[in-house]
This record gives structure tokens, sequence and C-alpha cells, in this order.
């Protein structure tokens, strides 16, 4: 039996432990995962199975279901992904804050440092973009954190969109000067727009941009994201991954995310836990191919493995003194590039 052919497309639009809430011809199935799918998302290392991800199916995902009665279901086959946003797993982490990647004391003990890695954690599988919202005041424009949010979505191969809210807190002198600092994100290319979501200003802008895409959002708290959504559509319960997430604040718990479908077409998705999205395989070394202003001067350095940091004849570093680089920008670069990995994750670098 050809099972591609008997099941059914389907959109994980939920998932929790172990059950999967899948959209197919306008019903949602409640699915298990096949043992089969299991194994094939699992590395062998002598005689130990070890998940290479914390949930091999994650929201967003494409998969093929077969159904049985009540609605029930189990998926069968998960489709190649076209874009992932992925952190590394709570609990089987690496902190990654510092220089180096430390394996936690934990992990020793138990006798798994030698094979100790951290897991991936999907948060969101397809969506074609990630809507960064900043806000120009409370919480302040903090143009690292964004530069921070945009590696993440170019790591990950969705398209960075930023909106910046609260631009009703800024007199117009303030807006002129403020459009001005932020059109370096226009100028490498990336689309960014202003709105109010207190004076409904730029709302078109928004709806045009999410209509019929996937999208996750991200943002720093209290930037308007809940508030921009819920005025664009007011039944949108997006709280519910934060507030999962707050309760059971210290423990290490999967977060709660759901694809929420927009009535005029599209989904979007809260991605909780934003702040350590990211750094699950962003080296040092390729930080370098997320900057898109950066990739014309890449190959004219001295030395073809140069770090852009401290090295002579520099072509990075002349185009930041020539002003086509931004300093806001390559300040961005050297403070992410020295918090990410040098290698993989193995621990023999520690
Ligand atoms: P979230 O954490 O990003 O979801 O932020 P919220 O949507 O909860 O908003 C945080 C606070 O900012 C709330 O008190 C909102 O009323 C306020 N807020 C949201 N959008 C705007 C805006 O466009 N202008 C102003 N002045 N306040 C806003
Ligand atoms: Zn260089």
């Amino acid at each position: 039996m050809n099972i591609k052919n008997e099941g059914f497309d389907g959109l994980v639009i939920r998932a929790q432990t172990g059950i999967y809430y899948v959209q197919y011809d306008g019903q949602v199935a409640e699915c298990i995962l096949r043992k089969k799918v299991k194994r094939e998302f699992q590395s062998v290392v002598g005689d130990k199975r070890r998940n290479i991800y914390s949930d091999p199916v994650a929201v967003g995902d494409k998969v093929i279901i077969t159904l049985s009665e009540g609605n029930k279901g189990a998926i069968e086959d998960i489709m190649p992904r076209k874009s992932k946003l992925s952190r590394v797993a709570p609990g089987s982490y690496i902190k990654l804050k510092s220089k180096q990647t430390k394996v936690p004391k934990r992990l020793k003990f138990q006798g798994t440092a030698l094979g100790a890695t951290p897991i991936e954690e999907i948060v969101v599988a397809n969506a074609d973009q990630l809507l960064i919202t900043m806000s120009t005041r409370l919480p302040s424009f903090n143009s690292h954190l964004l530069d921070r949010f945009i590696i993440v979505s170019e790591a990950g191969g969705l398209e960075p969109v930023i909106c910046v809210n609260k631009i009703d807190l800024l007199n117009h002198k303030e807006r002129e000067e403020f459009i001005k600092e932020t059109r370096v994100y226009e100028d490498i290319g990336y689309r960014l727009f202003y709105t109010s979501a207190l004076e409904k200003e730029g709302l078109d802008k928004l709806v045009e941009v999410l209509r019929d895409k996937l999208t996750a959002l991200a943002g720093p708290s209290g930037a308007g994201k809940s508030t921009l959504l819920n005025v664009i559509q007011p039944n949108l319960n997006l709280r519910m991954g934060e507030v999962s997430e707050k309760t059971q604040k210290g423990k290490h718990t999967t977060t709660n995310v759901e694809l929420h479908s927009l009535d005029f077409g599209g989904y979007v998705v809260d991605t909780p836990g934003i702040r350590e999205l990211g750094l699950w395989d962003i080296w040092k070394d390729d930080m370098p191919h997320f900057f898109p202003e950066m990739r014309p001067y890449l190959t004219a350095c001295r030395f073809n493995n140069c770090s852009h940091v401290d090295e002579p004849e520099c072509a990075i570093k002349k185009a930041v003194a020539e002003g086509k680089i931004a300093q806001m920008r390559y300040n961005s670069y050297l403070k992410l590039r020295s918090i990410a990995p040098t290698g993989g994750y193995s621990t023999d670098e520690t």
C-alpha cells in the first residue's frame, strides 16, 4: 500500500506532548506520530538511540496523515521544510552566552559528556517570514536586538520584515530623525514599516504583509505585538503561548506554539522563548553571510579566512570606514560573532 497516495495532506497547527493537531480539508484531526517516522529522526550510537530533535514534528509542518474514527489520526510522513526557526531545546542545552560553549556539570555527571550535544527544538517550520516588531519607545528601539532577530531569520531561511510600532510616541521632528536612523535597514534590502496600534496607523500595511503568508512573530515584550494583532483581528488569542510559558517559569517545558489563522488569509505564530532562538546552528564563520551588505566584500579581504575583526587589509573594515557599511550594523556583527560558537557543539572544545 502506498500510504502517500492513501493519506491526506495536512498542516500541523499545534503540538502538545505527543499529540499533533493537524488541519486538513477544513477540519482538525488529533494525530499521533507513527513510530517508524519517529525512528527516522533518531541517531544510533552503539545500542543507544538518540533523538535528533526534541520533537520531530513542529508546528507549521506539512504532513501526510491517515485517519481513524472520531477525527483521530496518525502522521505517516513529514514533508521537507522550506524554513525553520530553531533553538536549543530547554533541558538539553549548553548555554551559549559565554565566549565558548560549556557543558553543564549535570551532563558530565551523567557520564554523557563525551557524546553530549544539545538537542534542536524546531519552534516553527515553513514560516515565510519573521515579523520583527520593535517599538520606538517603551521599550526603546534596540538595533542590536533587531539585528539579532534578523540573523535568526536569515539563518532559518525566512524573510525578516521589520515593523516599528508606537510611532505615536514621537513628535514630528523625532519621527524624521528616527526614519533616517532606520533607513539603513531599507538600504540593505529589508522591508520596514511604521505602525501605531493606538492611533491605528500603518495597519493596512501590516495586513498586506501578513496576508496569505505563514508569519512567525518576534520582538521584545511590550513592543505591542498582541495589541497590533488584536486590532486587525479581535478574536485572535495570541497570548496563549506566552502565558503558559510564564506560569511555568523556571521549569524546562516545551513552549506552547500554535498557528492562528487570519480571517483575511494566512497564519501567524507567536514564538515564545525567542531570546534563545537562533542560537542554534549559527557559527562564527557563517555570521558574515547573514549580513547582506557584507556579502559583496567577502572575497576582497587579504586573508581568505578573515574574521573581519582585527585583521589587516580587511575589506569589511574598509567598507565600514568609508561609510558603505553602517557602523551600527558592524558593531552588531562583532557582538553576535563574539557569542556565536566556534565550531560544532562538541565538548572537546571546552
Ligand atoms: P507585546 O508584549 O509585544 O505583545 O506588547 P503588548 O501588545 O502587550 O503592548 C504593550 C503595551 O504597549 C500595552 O500597554 C499597549 O497598550 C501598548 N501599546 C501597544 N501598541 C501601542 C502603540 O502603537 N502606541 C502606544 N503608545 N502604546 C502601544
Ligand atoms: Zn575581512
